[in-house]
């Protein structure tokens, strides 16, 4: 199945653009040594790094430590600015989960330097992607979701919502504020502690109770 466009409930999207918020779990910032940030770090990467599940990712040549980081991730229904945070669930028209693939080492040396982070962050194959559920307040909690990352079967990253430093609707709020929200617009939300390496021949598998599990193989 191919990644885009995205239909949920019928809807069809086509994105244009991957919002990812860095820095939004304290026991991650503390694995890579960092501070918590008084406002959420965003970043993007284009609509085409998208990996559909199941399909082969390449190990990127140019950096040594290629890192998963699972993340939950929403897709936005509506167009909105300055969505107020009472208001900011409904924006959403699905959810999923994905990897923010990181070339940790090349992060590393751009960090130390002041430099932007595309060389480490938007490289080709760089934002697996899991098919979209409709998101129904009823049924899903956004602020209760476990969800979690295993390499070749051994768990590596296990994560909740709720431990969230800006949980989604108060991000959501603040993108608002930021950018003029777009039906399609993807938030990858941020990833939880047990970020490690990924080699060629592995498999990394993600899954959530509301999302179902997504699996990618890493060839060489
Ligand atoms: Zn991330």
């Amino acid at each position: 199945m191919s990644a885009l466009p995205i239909t949920v409930n019928g809807q069809l999207f086509t994105p244009q653009r991957i919002f990812f918020i860095g820095k939004n779990y304290d026991e991650h910032i503390k694995e890579l040594g960092g501070t918590a940030p008084e406002e959420p770090v965003v970043f993007m990467k284009p609509v085409c790094s998208i990996v559909s599940p199941g399909e082969p990712i390449s190990i990127p040549q140019h950096g040594k430590l290629l890192h998963h980081e699972v993340e939950v991730v929403l897709l936005i229904g509506k167009e909105g600015q300055g969505v107020p945070e009472v208001d900011a669930l409904s924006y959403i028209a699905g959810i999923t989960l994905g990897l923010d693939l990181t070339l940790r080492d090349i992060q590393s040396r751009l960090k130390k330097t002041g430099l932007p982070w595309e060389l480490s962050k938007s490289f080709e194959q760089s934002a697996p992607l899991g098919h979209f559920k409709a998101y129904d307040s009823n049924s899903i909690d956004l602020e209760n979701l476990p969800f979690s990352c295993s390499v070749n079967g051994d768990l590596r990253q296990q994560g909740n919502t709720r431990y969230m430093l800006f949980p989604i609707r108060n991000l959501i709020h603040r993108l608002s504020g930021w950018w003029r929200l777009r039906p399609g617009d993807i938030i990858f939300t941020g990833t939880p502690s047990g970020v490690g390496q990924l080699n060629s021949g592995d498999q990394v598998d993600i899954e959530s109770p509301v999302t179902g599990r997504f699996s990618w193989p890493l060839s060489s």
